[in-house]
């Protein structure tokens, strides 16, 4: 274990994607950053699965969208369907983009990605430290870590996750709720016929299952339970399959690689900023994992906040942009919640007469493209960021001169 500094410009606390975004983001920057986490290894499970077209973008700041899409899938199109009928389509084909698809990649692969740029960047985690404090005054803040050692920053940031000690800290309020049912989660071998670039969502009677390709032949089966086992076996993940899965070429579950099941909570930061402390990812926003936006939304707003505080620390802007931070993410955050809310209770609606309602609308709005177009442009999280006049030169962090990026930004009369 290195030795924790006993000071830093910024303290990220939780190194999972988004805290490793932000500490690469900024170590590029030349910013000094330490980095703790309460865990003693890296978390090596699959979880998020896909990485969206904005993301990719952005990340092109710390030079690692090439080596993410060397290890993912490309998946051009997702489609919404009834067992063996295709309702909606959703082409990212043709966005706007230098990456028209979503990629498929579990999380730790993402996050081994993150790990190794930050490394060559010079930076690493610290690991073992679990936050405990936090107390801030004029010049600065003091962290005190649960075994008492302390580091003084000038600033915080909590990317620890849902459970966010750092935003208990600050005081700051997670208002939502929680989704009644549960979420089954499995990469499997699957004998599987159908199309290999696609995610299938498939909306069934009892709920939904998704299936979507992953690198090395496996797929990811993502579906709604009221009550889902803790830890999916292969029976389970064949009868969701056989209940809400394609008919004429049904899918057979060879092996289960990984399983998990997890609740899903619909809840938002009231405050993405207290003084001298900042959240960004799960600490700042949690939602339905619809369309995978969870971990794409937070790395989005470790980029946005390492733009900004390259701003004060490297170019000597004027504090006063740091303000800009929550009225450029917030916002975002708050879209994706109650777009990801709508999908969900679009996706897993109950009763019989209003399903057959929901596909008949579902098939007549797949012959109007500019909807299948606006979906795309929202699952992709392109279009939020363009609706608020987002800056892409965000993205070249360590490279141009942040400062003329974030205030381009800020000047424009969506901004805030
Ligand atoms: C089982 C599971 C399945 C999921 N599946 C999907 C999915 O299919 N699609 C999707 O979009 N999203 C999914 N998610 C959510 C996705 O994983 C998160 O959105 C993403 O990890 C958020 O990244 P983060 O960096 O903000 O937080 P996290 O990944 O939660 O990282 C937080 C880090 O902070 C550390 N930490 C916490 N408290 C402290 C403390 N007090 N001191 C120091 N360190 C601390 C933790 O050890 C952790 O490393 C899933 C999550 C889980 C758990």
């Amino acid at each position: 274990m290195f030795e924790l500094p006993r000071s830093t410009d910024v303290l990220i606390v939780g190194a999972g994607p988004v805290g490793l975004t932000l500490a690469a983001s900024l170590q590029g920057a030349g910013v000094d950053v330490v980095v703790v986490d309460k865990a003693t290894e890296v978390a090596n499970t699959s979880r998020a699965a896909v990485i969206h077209a904005r993301t990719l973008e952005v990340l092109h700041g710390i030079d690692i969208s090439d080596e993410l899409v060397r290890r993912g899938v490309i998946v051009p199109r997702f489609t919404v369907r009834d067992r063996d009928r295709a309702l909606l389509t959703i082409d990212f084909d043709d966005l706007p983009t230098r990456h028209p698809y979503a990629l498929m990649l579990p999380q730790n692969i993402t996050e081994d990605v993150l790990t190794s740029r930050l490394a060559e960047l010079g930076g690493r985690v610290h690991r073992s430290y679990e936050l405990a404090r936090v107390e801030q005054d004029g010049d600065g803040v003091t962290a005190t870590m649960v075994g008492g050692e302390t580091v003084r920053a000038l600033y915080v940031v909590g990317t620890d996750g849902m459970y966010s000690a750092v935003r208990d800290q600050a005081g700051i309020g997670f208002t939502g709720d929680t989704y009644g049912q549960s979420f089954v989660l499995a990469d499997v071998h699957l004998d599987w016929e159908l199309d290999e670039r696609e995610v299938m969502l498939y909306f069934a009677p009892a709920g939904l299952v998704v299936v979507a390709p992953l690198p090395d032949g496996r797929h990811r089966i993502v579906a709604t339970a009221d009550v889902a086992p803790e830890h999916p076996d292969r029976d389970d993940i064949q009868a969701l399959l056989d209940a809400r899965g394609p008919q004429k070429r049904p899918a057979r579950v060879k092996d289960v690689v990984w399983s998990s099941r997890f609740r899903v909570h619909h809840r938002l930061a009231d405050r993405f900023r207290e003084g001298r402390v900042f959240l960004a990812g799960d600490a700042a926003h949690v939602h339905s994992p619809a369309g995978g936006q969870g971990m794409n939304t937070g790395i989005q707003d470790a980029v946005a906040l390492a733009a900004r505080l390259a701003c004060v620390l490297r170019d000597g802007a004027d504090e006063r942009i740091l303000d800009g931070y929550e009225a450029e993410r917030r916002p975002i955050a708050g879209d994706v919640v109650a777009f990801t809310h709508r999908m969900t209770r679009v996706a897993t609606v109950g009763h019989s007469g209003i399903r057959r309602i929901r596909n008949a609308a579902l098939r007549v709005l797949n012959q109007i493209p500019a909807v299948r177009r606006n979906v795309a442009l929202n699952l992709s999280e392109l279009a939020i960021d363009r609706r608020r006049g987002h800056a892409d030169d965000h993205a070249g962090l360590a490279g141009a001169s942040a400062a003329e990026s974030v205030r381009d930004f800020d000047a424009t009369p969506t901004a805030s």
